[in-house]
């Protein structure tokens, strides 16, 4: 089986292939098998994307918003159309089943470009008046926005921070994750077939290094970055430098609440989803489940129940719904996080293992009697690996839930509904649910506080942080001056 693209990348409306770059493997997850091959972006490649973009960037600002979203929309329906076709690109690039990637991945992509085209038109400043001056504000684009993905989503990412960008007049160069080169690269295809003019929306392959250079380049306007800490600290830092403009969508361990009095089925719909949708590769995952006391055993019990109806497989068998890490890679951290939630003394309560089969395949994982001060329950995993904490009271398991360094979302599971709301009033989190959880619609702002992240995507929150206003003050009458 080879998926091998037309070239590596994606500049000024088509495929350019430069084999001098560092080679990268593209490997099925649900087999280990090689299917195709990138080389990441040389300096020669990343000057094409630069000039290009830089060039066609400032016509681009100059058309009109409705013009700008008419194309996005355009861009939406084709990806609709292919919807069965993209999905099975995005099963090969992660190994997520095709029983999510029909339904979460370019149709995802669809909505931001949906939305942000629909709002194209509407993005302006307002007059403001003062007596008999007046000032007037103009949105204008930042200019050149680089976008670099985690490996997770890699469709949904790559609109997630286009849709908005070409929706406010910029240029964007996208660099995928590593692990996963090929989504981005339909996604460009099909925004030239769309009517998008060249060099507006380039994709790079490479590594870290060339994500680095694309920072650092004094050409780049703002960066929206979406991966772990770690790397948010330099992409950060690097982007502090040259004082451009960030979004940071970076990691998690976020709170699941469970109270007594929820239903039940439901909140353990919340923490299946929570934690093992994507094999637990989503960064918004509630990874530490605060269970009430009074309801722990039977909420295990039926957790353990439900896991048992997982159907662990091929992932582009439809009735397939739990699929394999991403890469042996991860595999690997994540099975170092099963084996020291076990030696400091975490009950397991179902999985653990690795499948005796090809693929990066890991069992779903419970682990009960999870304290705060454990690893499995303070840091990242990023696996189909959940800890179940104990709690009696409100007050205390709220502060249990805040005592991290993340803060990306949080979630409730209640009948009370003053409870809900006075529960998530005081969760340090950015993207909450109440009653269910894991939920990205295009229309609600998405994004972390804390250690989680900087800057919102989706909802008109996004336009705030891929365009700025410049003011302008009118006078009417003369100019006094002292002299
Ligand atoms: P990662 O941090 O290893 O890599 C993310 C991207 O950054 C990759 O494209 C990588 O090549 C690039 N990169 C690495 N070093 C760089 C550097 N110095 N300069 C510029 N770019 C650099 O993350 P990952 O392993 O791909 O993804 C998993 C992480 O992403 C998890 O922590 C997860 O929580 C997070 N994530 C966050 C969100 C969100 O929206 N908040 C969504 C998905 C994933």
């Amino acid at each position: 089986m080879q998926i091998q693209p037309v070239a590596s990348h994606f500049i000024n409306g088509e495929y350019v292939e430069d084999t001098s770059g560092t080679l990268i493997d593209i490997v099925y997850p649900a087999t280990g098998e090689i299917i195709g091959r990138v080389y990441g972006a040389t300096e020669a490649v990343i000057e094409q994307a630069i000039t290009s973009a830089k060039r066609a960037q400032k016509e681009w600002a100059k058309t009109s918003g409705t013009e700008r979203g008419r194309i996005l929309r355009r861009a939406a329906d084709i990806i609709r159309e292919r919807n069965r076709d993209l999905s099975i690109l995005e099963t090969y690039d992660t190994g997520k089943p095709l029983s999510e990637t029909l339904y979460v991945d370019a149709t995802s992509a669809a909505d931001a470009l949906e939305y942000f085209g629909g709002l194209a038109g509407s993005l302006t400043g307002e007059h403001i008046p003062m007596g008999e001056n007046w000032a007037y504000t103009i949105r204008e684009p930042l200019g050149l926005c680089v976008g670099i993905g985690a490996w997770n989503y890699p469709t949904q990412i790559s609109c997630w921070k286009g849709a908005p960008a070409l929706a406010c007049g910029n240029a964007m160069i996208f660099k995928p994750s590593e692990t996963t080169p090929l989504c981005a690269l339909k996604v460009a295809e099909i925004l030239i077939e769309a009517g998008l003019p060249k060099g507006l929306y380039n994709v790079i392959q490479g590594l870290g290094d060339v994500g680095a250079k694309l920072v650092s380049d004094t050409r780049v306007d703002k960066v929206s970055l979406t991966g772990s800490v770690p790397t948010g600290r330099k992409v950060y830092a690097a982007a502090a430098e040259g004082i451009k403009h960030v979004t940071m969508e970076l990691g998690g361990k976020s709170p699941l609440i469970v109270f007594d009095d929820a239903d039940i089925e439901n909140a353990l719909g919340g923490a299946i989803l929570g934690n093992f949708y994507s094999s637990g590769q989503v960064c918004s995952n509630g990874t530490r489940v605060f269970v009430h006391e009074a309801i722990k055993e039977k909420f295990l019990e039926r957790l353990s129940a439900r896991l048992g109806e997982a159907i662990i497989g091929d992932p582009l068998d439809e009735t397939t719904n739990f699929g394999p890490m991403v890469s042996e890679r991860q595999m690997k951290i994540v099975q170092d996080y099963i084996e020291i939630g076990k030696s400091e003394g975490a009950r397991l309560i179902c999985g653990g293992g690795r499948l005796d089969r090809d693929g990066f395949y890991l069992e779903p994982t419970i682990f009960a009697d999870v304290r705060d001060d454990m690893t499995i329950a303070r840091e990242e995993i990023f696996g189909p690996v959940m800890a179940v904490l104990d709690f009696t009271d409100e007050t205390d398991v709220i502060a249990r839930a805040n005592d991290t360094e993340f803060g990306l979302s949080a979630g409730v599971f209640t009948n009370d509904l003053s409870r809900a709301h006075r529960v998530i009033a005081e969760l340090e989190a950015g993207s909450c649910f109440i009653n269910s959880y894991n939920d990205a619609p295009v229309e609600a702002p998405f994004g972390g506080a804390k250690l989680s992240g900087v800057g919102r995507e989706n909802s008109k929150a996004a336009v705030e942080h891929y365009s700025q206003m410049k003011s302008v003050f009118v006078r009417m009458g003369d100019v006094e001056a002292p002299f």
